[in-house]
Formats: C-alpha cells, structure tokens, sequence
C-alpha cells in the first residue's frame, strides 16, 4: 500500500508543482496591476488576452479610501506596469512608488493630457474624450511593455475608441434637451459628465465620499431639491444610502441609481458590466430624472 501512494505522489508532484507555478502568472505575458475598476476594464479593452491584469481594489469596495496591504504591495512589486489616474484618485500611490523594490515596474499615470479642468476632482473618466486620451496612455505602455504584440493593441483601442465615440453621440443628442438642468448625486464624481453635457450636480458629499453633511447642508440640500423641483436623487451603489433615503424621505424624490464607474460589485463582474454599458444605463437614469423634473 505504501509503494503505492508512494507511486501517486510522485506521478502528482510534477503536475502539483507545476500548477503552483502558472496558477497566477504566464511568464510571456506582461503583468500589469490596475489601480481601480474603470482602469482594469479599460487595461483590458486594449489588451484582450495579451496581458494579465489584476484590479488592486476587490469587488464591491469603493476605492477612495482604499490602502494596499503587504499581499498587494508584494503583487505590485512583480508587476510590469502598474496603471494609476492620479489627480488624488489613489492615495496610495506615493507611497507605493517610494517603496518598491522592483526598479522595472513602470507606473503609468493615465490622467496625463486628459482635459482636467478640476484637479481637486479625480472622476475624469465620466468624460469619455478623456478615456480615449487615458486609452491612449495604456495603448502606448503596452506597445512599449510587449512589443511584439502592438498591432493587436492599436487595432483594440481602434475599435473601443469607435464605441467611445458613440456613447459620447448619444449622450450629446439625448441630453441635449436638458441643458443648464442639475442633478442631485451623492459624491461630487460627476463634474466632468456634467461639463460634457451641459449639466451641474448638487452633491451630498464630496469628491472623496467619506464625510456626511452637517444638518445646515441638509436643509440646503433640502431646499435645492424643492426649488429646482429635482424628481430624482441619484444614489451609488458603493456608498451608504442613508443620507440619500432621508433627503427623499424630506422631500418626496425618488431615488435612482448613477455610478461612477469606481467599482463594480461581484453581481455586476460576473454579469459582464464594463464602462460601456454602465454609462448607456447612467443615461437611462439621466434621463428618466430629468424628464420627469420638466
Ligand atoms: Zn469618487
């Protein structure tokens, strides 16, 4: 008995050793680390299965506040480029730069040449003529990171920015009818959706959403949203609620979901939501909000 489990350990060993060695990593393939959801899917758009991509942030977990742990900062460490928006998106990332020890790994701020004309707000993707700048960015990391594979790369961000350029059309037209009007969010994320398209939020809280509002901004808020006959208030699924149930509670609004594109939940990953398709639903919210305050 015993020689046999002898012979099956040694049969296994190899496919056991094996597998611990390309469970999370192909050697070829560039390992590029992603600072938050919305640069993971846009990392993954132009890479397609030509590179490994981790997002940083889990599932379901609002990236603000967000700190790598040692796991994460030893991922880092072997990672070929780490792409990060900058602008105060990711605290963490000072830090990050100082410490690692792998000389190698390029860090690649993606906000680089976008139109910031905010630069206390991070949210600059909500634009999508940014994300094609950021796009850009990612498009000429990978080229350099993995050059073999660059007509692959050019002919994906070719195809994504086409589907950019239709959400942004779509936007413009069915938004058009709307201008000046304002929205009522939870976070200030939407400075740059709302300059695209000729909107203005009305935040509960600001850019970071870690902070509740003092009672004198509720009953501003309070009266904005009855002065401006606001019919909708957007909520995000990553942030608490509960200041956005009793402002609707005050005032008789409903509540509609607008998301950032901070992150996405574990439901939405594996449903296959991308930037893409959020933004089509954020404009569903728009413009079922705004229809209705007419
Ligand atoms: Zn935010």
């Amino acid at each position: 008995m015993k020689k046999y489990i002898f012979i099956l350990c040694a049969m296994l060993l190899p496919l056991m050793l094996s597998g611990c060695k390309d469970e999370d990593v192909s050697a070829d393939k560039p390992l590029v680390y992603t600072g938050f959801y919305a640069l993971y899917d846009f990392a993954s758009e132009i890479a397609g299965d030509n590179a490994d991509i981790v997002n940083m942030v889990p599932a379901g977990t609002e990236p603000h506040d967000w700190e790598p742990g040692v796991k994460d900062m030893a991922g880092l460490n072997k990672a070929d480029i780490v792409f990060y928006n900058g602008l105060g998106m990711e605290a963490w990332t000072d830090k990050a730069l100082s410490s690692l020890e792998n000389a190698d790994t390029v860090f690649v701020r993606v906000s680089d040449g976008t139109d910031i004309y905010d630069s206390a707000d991070p949210h600059i993707w909500l634009d999508p003529e940014n994300v094609k700048i950021m796009c850009g960015n990612i498009l000429s990391a990978l080229c350099s990171a993995d050059p073999e594979h660059s007509e692959e790369y050019e002919a994906n961000y070719n195809s994504y920015v086409s589907e950019l350029d239709e959400l942004d059309n779509a936007f413009s037209s069915e938004l058009a009818p709307y201008k000046g009007r304002s929205i009522v969010v939870s976070h200030s994320a939407f400075g740059y959706l709302c300059n695209a398209y000729g909107l203005k939020q009305e935040p509960i809280d600001g850019p970071s959403a870690d902070s509740e509002p003092s009672p004198d901004r509720m009953l501003e808020l309070v009266n904005f949203i009855k002065n401006n006959d606001i019919k909708y208030i957007f909520c995000e699924k990553l942030v608490s609620q509960k200041t956005a149930d009793t402002l609707a509670e005050e005032t008789g609004a409903g509540l509609l979901y607008l998301d950032p594109f901070e992150g996405l939940t574990q439901e939405e990953i594996s449903r296959g939501d991308n930037y893409i398709s959020v933004m089509y639903s954020n404009l569903e919210s728009l413009k079922k909000a705004l229809m209705q305050g007419e």
